[in-house]
């Protein structure tokens, strides 16, 4: 579903990543770990095209991200039109970014709405699906001041959710949460995985999480894929010093 070839990216003289190889199969949790500052944010945004890269490819279910096809050629895209490619990608931030003068089933319908054109009533009814999902039932009506930490970022897992991705991004959803909270969003995305319909890539600290849920992990660090593999072997017994002076430092 995901292959990134090449990648490099910086900001103005700040190259922030080398080289990015990755490829990610259709139903596949990949877990991102690494130090601050290796990278792991901009990689995340640079498959939805938040941010553009200097070199490289990124392939999403066979589209190239950040041109589109016309006349037999590519053209490569700008901001405005990136929307499109964007609808099919549901991304979820460490702060929730929920609209605050919006109820919950509002946030979640918005998008299906406005970008999809979705009945309002069908959007409705697939909200109210979803809020009950996430574990959020009957609060469709309560605005993200009205909810906790926890209640927010699984809503906000919902509205990803209403534009029907076959991709979710995490970055680390649940960094900002008390940690008494952090159990009830993993345990969403927990669910997500194993339906298997679903593709994820997660960045996150939760080592636990990764461990149990992911099918694959990669270690990053100053801007590079140090190491990929399954959980048990990436995180018990891996081959690179620094993956080892990571996980001894988080472990
Ligand atoms: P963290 O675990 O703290 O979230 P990260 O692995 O997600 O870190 P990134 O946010 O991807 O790291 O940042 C990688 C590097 O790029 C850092 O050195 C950061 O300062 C720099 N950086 C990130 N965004 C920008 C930006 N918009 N402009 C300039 N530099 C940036
Ligand atoms: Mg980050």
């Amino acid at each position: 579903v995901v292959e990134i070839n090449g990648v490099n990216k910086s900001y103005g003289h700040h190259q922030v990543l080398y080289d990015i190889d990755l490829t990610v199969d259709r139903g596949e949790t990949v877990c991102v770990i690494g130090p601050s500052g290796s990278g792991k944010s901009t990689l995340l945004r640079c498959i939805n095209f938040l941010e553009e890269i200097d070199a490289g490819q990124i392939w999403v279910n066979d589209t190239l991200i950040g041109y589109r096809v016309a006349n037999g050629r590519l053209h490569e895209m700008r901001e405005r039109e990136a929307c499109k490619q964007r609808v099919d990608i549901g991304m979820v931030f460490q702060h929730f970014n929920l609209f605050p003068h919006m109820t919950a089933l509002q946030n979640i319908t918005l998008s299906p709405v406005l970008n999809k054109g979705v009945p309002k009533a069908e959007a409705r009814a697939h909200g109210l699906e979803l809020l009950e999902r996430v574990g959020l039932k009957g609060r469709e009506n309560h605005y993200p001041s009205q909810l906790s930490g926890g209640q927010q970022q699984r809503v906000a897992i919902a509205r990803a959710l209403a534009m029907k991705p076959f991709l979710m991004l995490f970055d680390e959803p649940t960094s900002a949460l008390d940690p008494e909270l952090v159990g009830e969003v993993l345990s969403v995305m927990r669910d997500l995985a194993k339906s298997g319909s679903m593709t994820l890539i997660v960045v996150t600290h939760e080592i636990g999480f990764a461990r149990e849920v992911g099918d694959r992990v990669v270690f990053m660090d100053e801007g590079r894929v140090v190491e990929i593999g399954p959980p048990e072997k990436l995180l018990d017994s891996p081959k690179e010093e620094r993956t080892k002076a990571f996980l001894s430092a988080v472990l």
